[in-house]
């Protein structure tokens, strides 16, 4: 197969068709996708041109050999098949044209027109029509019409490749000492198959063997060869691109210690996704590295995550190097010569490496004359935390101990002291009060089919479907613009969207309602919820339909599911207030389909005649009162968030003293008192709970940059949570209001600070994005010099309890217990993950923000059916009366559902289109 087969020309430019055709009998086409030759041709019948390529999944190219050792076997294998298809013409696609001359000449001699042409990737779209062959067949079918026997082309890393009759055994060629796994077309394959193996037909796809050995890593291999591929994938097929993406990140999450046993499942589905869905022998097989890394080395890879550790101890986020202090002397040779510059050092010390700094390069324990620089595949003995002297022979252990019996004598009763806060002016809403008497002159009646209280994303959904009804409708809206709190926010939640499927992040309604049924213990109403959700896909395509564009689906934080559909911003960055395009144009088309909108023009009142609402009184900017009668009335006044009093009253929160809400200009709970004075029933008021700093739009990238899970204590000084579960917004703005005061402290230091600009945060998420690292200096010095009071800087563990009013030595404490669970890699109390656990040594300074609970805005008021009507006391329909969006939404129960992100938009355009839905419904029965 190697050498220039001459003999085959001849034979193959006198060959016949059918002598061609039996010829190929029995023969398969080498590679990835073994299919019989003759099956080929038939599936074809009409074919015009006969291919001759490398498979794409032949990212070694080592094939491609051939072209220069054996053109014209490659031309008489063309010329075989172009007579047995009736094909008119031949093309080879190689990696290179080095040899085209003589390729060129030898297919003249065998008879068959050719082309050549350079390419790395076959289009297999341009060659629908076409045959394709790979180039090691050609060969074979040369050797075939000489009577030569068949074999195979081998390479084993980057060695020469070598011809191999088939049935020879792998151990005979291969050198298997200090050999784990073999990799071939990117499969891995254990040697105990291996030492069986024998070479057979088509199982050898590219024909190179690539050695694993046994201090190789198969993670690590994996995750490069993901890489290699994602490099080589031409990215035209959504299962090839997107589940490469998310195969890499899956094993790169593996290598740092950040992936969850979850991961596992999720690369089985997209392995076998993409066997079937890409359309080319590279997709087909790209899964490949990551299905084969997880059922032949199992454990291994299981390892990894199971246990945070590396059995080949390759993986560097699982090594650690650190000082034996038994064993330094203090020479400080080490100092010079580390090249991140993190080794602490000062003659007759013991040295210090900080760990988050050093790229564990090595070279400090190649200098180190006494030895003590060790490498450990593994968590680090406990280690002094501040610069000791060399003492001898003391041990670690001892110190520890003396250590130990310190805080076990110690036990300190704090007393609180709640700083109150004198200056409430602050905060920034004004309310704007509904001046003139509802029953006032009345200058203006009007009549319509619907009417709708507000234009939040509830209002405008309830509007266009109206229109969509053929039903005239106005739409009061007090603010002198649309979209409510949409304005603010990203987009709405959508449960088995295509954008979702596309995207390999799909969540089905099942396990999306089974989440969320289970999160608020059934304490909501499921059959109101399933419809919610079963609809919102085909929400999605409503709004898309409409010509809102969505980014994709997202999560909000690791663990949630990827709900979250997030409007295309027009600036192109994802971030804040992208939905106001959304709300844009779901504004013009509540106008195209005849929706009159009343801007300035609160509602004040609903008409109810006879048991029935029949409609509303509204005031306009002149402070005149209009009356619009209509069949049905739509209130989506999207809560009370800025209603001072309504909050202290239903929450006992003080809005700029223990909580920091959005402010959402204009939502003071207009529509729930005019519904409750309707007779609807009082139900489920609460607040979108999160956490943020006090007036946190200005003091944006601190808040971001403060929240990463570090030390958060209360002012008792004490921990009250695994700060890991920070990333969940509602959780910890929950376990903030079971604290004192409604808030906490964050503390870190500029060593970490340091530690986060270099290497990312440890949790990020859309809204808190890992640039704000980047840019936050220029943001604390303004803290700083404004004396912003929810921000903190100290030189010592003293100042900074004075400055947060904790007593010094509890605070010590604390400190000196987490520094503790840091060196020992074991959170006792809490469990959070070691990942997060960076000792806080004031390193530079401390850094703190006092947090406190805030929210989106309030939740729930009325209670509503699954048709959006409005019930009263007794259970029954207020009849003409439909609720939707924030003012009706009691679907979460004590705490927002932050596992599926967009769940407030998504349900208050969901439930604004199901409230115009049933309202059409009822007018037409009525
Ligand atoms: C900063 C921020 C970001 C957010 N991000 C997201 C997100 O990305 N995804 C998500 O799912 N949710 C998000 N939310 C929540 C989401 O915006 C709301 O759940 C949603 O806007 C509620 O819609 P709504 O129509 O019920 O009410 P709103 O959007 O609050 O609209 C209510 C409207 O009623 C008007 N109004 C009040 N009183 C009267 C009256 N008497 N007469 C006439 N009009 C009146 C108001 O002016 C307002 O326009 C966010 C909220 C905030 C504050
Ligand atoms: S499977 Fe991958 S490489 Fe092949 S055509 Fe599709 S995207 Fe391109
Ligand atoms: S670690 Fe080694 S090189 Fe560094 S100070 Fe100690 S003894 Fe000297
Ligand atoms: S391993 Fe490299 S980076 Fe780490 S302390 Fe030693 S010399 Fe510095």
């Amino acid at each position: 197969m190697l050498t220039n087969n001459t003999e085959a020309l001849i034979l193959a430019e006198k060959i016949g068709k059918e002598a061609a055709l039996s010829c190929l009998q029995g023969m398969y086409d080498y590679g990835t996708s073994p299919m019989k030759v003759l099956d080929m041709i038939k599936e074809k019948p009409n074919c015009k041109v006969i291919v001759g390529a490398l498979n794409n999944s032949d990212t070694d190219g080592m094939l491609n050999i051939l072209a220069k050792t054996n053109p014209a076997g490659l031309a008489a294998g063309l010329s075989v098949l172009a007579k047995a298809s009736g094909a008119e013409e031949a093309l080879l696609e190689l990696r290179n044209t080095d040899n085209e001359a003589e390729l060129l000449a030898s297919a003249k001699t065998a008879g068959v027109k050719l082309r050549v042409e350079v390419g790395e990737l076959v289009d297999v779209r341009a060659h629908k029509e076409h045959i394709i062959f790979n180039l090691e067949t050609l060969a074979g079918i040369a050797d075939k019409i000489t009577g030569t026997a068949p074999g195979i082309i081998i390479a084993v890393d980057e060695d020469v490749p070598k011809e191999v009759k088939f049935g020879t055994k792998l151990v005979d060629f291969l050198d298997t000492a200090k050999v784990k796994s073999v990799m071939i077309n990117h499969h891995f394959y254990r040697l105990d198959v291996l030492n069986n193996g024998i070479i057979k037909e088509n199982s050898y796809g590219s024909g190179v063997i690539h050695i694993i050995y046994e201090n190789d890593c198969i993670v690590e291999k994996t995750k490069k060869e993901l890489e290699n591929l994602r490099k080589q994938s031409c990215g035209k097929c959504t299962f090839c691109r997107e589940g490469l993406y998310q195969l890499d990140v899956i094993f790169d999450d593996m290598i740092k210690g950040r992936s969850e046993k979850e991961d596992l499942a999720m690369v089985e589905e997209l392995t076998s996704a993409m066997k079937f869905s890409c359309n080319c022998s590279l997709g087909k097989c790209s899964g490949e590295p990551a299905a084969s890394a997880i059922t032949e080395f199992k454990l291994e890879v299981e390892q990894h995550i199971k246990k945070r550790g590396c059995p080949a101890g390759q993986c560097l986020a699982f090594t650690n190097i650190y000082v034996d202090p038994r064993k330094c002397k203090g020479c400080g040779k080490c100092l010079e010569v580390c090249p991140e510059d993190c080794i602490e050092a000062k003659k007759g010390y013991i040295s210090m490496i900080d760990e988050f700094d050093c790229t564990k390069c090595g070279i400090c324990i190649d200098e180190c004359p006494n030895n003590a620089i060790v490498k450990v595949n593994g968590k680090t003995p406990k280690l002094p935390t501040k610069l000791t002297r060399v003492k001898g022979s003391k041990n670690i252990t001892e110190e520890d101990t003396e250590k130990k019996k310190r805080h076990n004598l110690k036990r300190h009763r704090t007393k609180l002291v709640i700083p109150l806060k004198k200056d409430n002016n602050k905060a920034s809403e004004k309310i704007s009060e509904i001046k003139k008497s509802k029953e006032g002159t009345i200058m203006k009646k009007m009549e319509t089919d619907i009417i709708i209280a507000a234009g939040g994303p509830a209002g405008l959904a309830a509007a266009i479907t109206a229109g969509e009804n053929n039903l005239k409708s106005i739409l009061f809206e007090k603010s002198s613009t649309t979209g409510g709190a949409a304005n603010m926010g990203m987009g709405p939640l959508g449960i088995d969207t295509k954008i979702q499927k596309d995207n390999f992040n799909n969540i089905s309604v099942a396990e999306a309602l089974d989440m969320h049924m289970k999160y608020t213990h059934y304490r909501v109403d499921e059959d109101l919820v399933q419809t919610y959700f079963n609809k919102s896909a085909e929400t999605i395509e409503w709004l898309q339909d409409m010509g809102v564009e969505f980014a994709g689906a997202f999560r909000y934080f690791k663990e949630s599911a990827a709900t979250w559909h997030i409007v295309k911003p027009e600036n192109g960055v994802i971030g804040p207030r992208a939905a106001s395009g959304m709300a844009k144009i779901m504004t013009e088309r509540a106008k195209e389909l005849g929706t009159k909108i009343l801007l300035e023009t609160p509602v004040v009142s609903l008409i109810k005649e006879n048991g029935r609402i029949c409609g509303v009184k509204a005031q306009d900017s002149e402070g005149n009162i209009i009356e619009v009668r209509a069949k049905a009335v739509i209130v989506a006044t999207g809560g009370f968030g800025n209603n001072k009093n309504m909050i202290k009253s239903e929450f006992g929160l003080t809005i700029g003293e223990d909580y920091f809400p959005f402010m959402v200009p204009g939502i003071t709970g207009d529509g729930l008192k005019m519904m409750w004075e309707a007779g609807a029933m009082k139900y489920g008021e609460n607040i979108e709970a999160i956490y943020q700093l006090p007036d946190n739009l200005n003091w944006f990238l601190l808040d971001a940059v403060l929240r990463q899970p570090n030390l958060l204590i209360n002012q008792l000084g004490d921990r009250f949570m695994n700060e890991g579960d920070m990333g969940n917004t509602t959780f910890t703005g929950n376990a903030i209001a079971m604290q004192p005061g409604n808030y906490a402290y964050c503390i870190m230091d500029e060593g970490i600070l340091k530690h986060y600009k270099k290497n990312g945060p440890d949790i990020f998420d859309i809204v808190h994005p890992a640039d704000a690292f980047l840019a936050v200096d220029g943001e604390i010095a303004k803290a700083v010099e404004q004396g912003y009071e929810s921000y903190f800087e100290a030189r010592t563990v003293e100042e900074l309890a004075k400055k947060l009013n904790i007593d010094a030595e509890k605070l010590q404490d604390t400190i000196d217990e987490y520094n503790e669970a840091c060196e020992t890699g074991v959170d006792t109390k809490f469990h959070k993950k070691q990942a997060y656990l960076h000792p806080i040594t004031g390193k530079g300074k401390y850094l703190v923000g006092k947090f406190y609970l805030g929210a989106y805005g309030t939740i729930g008021g009325v209670r509503i059916n699954k048709y959006c009507e409005v019930l009263d006391e007794s259970f029954n329909p207020i009849e003409g009366l439909y609720s939707a969006g924030t003012d009706a939404n009691t679907i979460y129960g004590d705490s927002y559902n932050f596992t599926l992100p967009g769940n407030s938009m998504g349900f208050a355009i969901n439930s604004g289109r199901m409230a115009g839905e049933s309202a059409a419904e009822y007018i037409e029965e009525v």
